[in-house]
């Protein structure tokens, strides 16, 4: 099979760490030497590469089209979302129309996805990649370039693989069975639904990117008022699937985890501890949470374990820093007896 068009564009939306720069590097090879098309890929990314969003492009055009634009990716015939946290963070949903084939990483069903990502139309393709990596010792990326190659009939699978072998394999030829093992299990086992514009949600054009601040409008002295960790700034899209958990039983208030969390994500109150006046630990802002596990790492007493995030609900009894601060704290929910407010935020706390 050929490439029916003589344009063709793909957009990765990931995290760091997820592997989709690598992902978008490998289709433009894949495209140029593997499918005997002209290709380009580039990807944009910010400066704190783990954890900060990621975009990868990649076009493909028929041999004798010469492929001009170096521009992003507006309206993709492929969108893979390696990251379905992004959805309501970033605007990945642009340009994507009936014709576009939607990849996402997620252990949902296609009809809840749907929601999630408020998806005008288009062919929605869904894979569990996350479990499918852990379960083939390999990596996200792997199992989502098997659910790209599903997506289109030129996108020719074992090509792709071979494309794997002689770039990545060689690198890391003890991981090649492994890796050819993930594309396979991710182009068999997505689930597909082809979803039609039924006015449910609305097409989403594709804006330039306007810089939030300018002349008119910078904060004097030019202070950033957004920097990474302060108490405003969610980075919970920033976690690859993966959390810790507190368990408070265990902890001994020694206050590692707290220098050790890059981002400041422990809830520390005085209080007392074995009858000494002591800094209490009530566990984790998930707000802030990159999930980058060195709080597990540091822990000496295991209160602290690595979860997968699908598994558990940590919304249910999590409090905000900030909530911690202005309101009241049920102490009930965190497993202590009192209450602690702004007012009384110095009042001892016996756990
Ligand atoms: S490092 Fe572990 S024991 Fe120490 S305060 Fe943090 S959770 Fe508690
Ligand atoms: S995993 Fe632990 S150390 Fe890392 S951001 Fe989350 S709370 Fe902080």
């Amino acid at each position: 099979m050929s490439l029916k068009r003589d344009y063709f564009e793909i957009r990765l939306e990931s995290i760091g760490g997820l592997g989709a720069n690598l992902s978008g590097k490998i289709l433009g090879e894949y495209g140029a030497l593997y499918l005997g098309l002209n290709a380009s890929s580039f990807s944009s990314y910010g400066s704190e590469k783990r954890g900060s969003p990621v975009k990868a492009y990649i076009r493909y055009a028929k041999e004798n089209t010469p492929i001009r634009a170096n521009s992003p990716v507006k309206v993709p015939d492929i969108l893979a979302i390696f990251h379905l946290a992004l959805a309501d963070k970033e605007n990945i949903m642009a340009g994507v129309s009936e014709n576009t084939s939607v990849v996402v990483n997620t252990d949902k069903q296609p009809d809840e996805v749907r929601d999630i990502l408020k998806m005008y139309a288009g062919k929605l393709y869904c894979i569990d990649a996350l479990k499918i990596a852990l379960e083939t010792k390999s990596r996200i990326n792997m199992v989502m370039l098997g659910a790209i190659a599903k997506t289109n009939d030129f996108m020719d699978i074992e090509k792709l693989k071979q494309c794997i072998e002689n770039t990545i394999g060689k690198k890391y030829p003890k991981a090649l069975e492994q890796n050819i093992n993930a594309i396979q299990c991710g182009y068999e086992n997505v689930i597909f639904k082809d979803i039609s514009p039924d006015n449910k949600y609305d097409y989403i054009v594709a804006k330039d990117i306007e810089s939030r601040w300018g002349y008119k409008n910078a904060p004097i002295g030019g202070i950033n008022t957004l920097f990474g960790n302060s108490v405003c700034n969610d980075i919970s899209a920033s976690r690859e699937g993966y959390v810790p958990i507190f368990k408070k039983e265990k902890c001994i208030n020694c206050g590692l985890c707290d220098t050790t969390c890059p981002d400041f994500a422990f809830q520390f109150v005085r209080g007392k501890y074995k009858d000494k006046e002591s800094m209490i630990n009530l566990g984790i802002d998930y707000h802030h949470c990159k999930g980058c596990m060195r709080c597990v790492e540091i822990c000496p007493t295991k209160a602290l374990e690595k979860a997968l995030e699908k598994d558990v609900d940590i919304f249910k009894s999590h409090k905000r820093n900030k909530d911690l601060i202005v309101d009241k704290l049920d102490f009930e929910k965190t497993g202590a007896s009192s209450f602690v407010t702004s007012e009384s935020y110095t009042e001892n706390i016996n756990i």
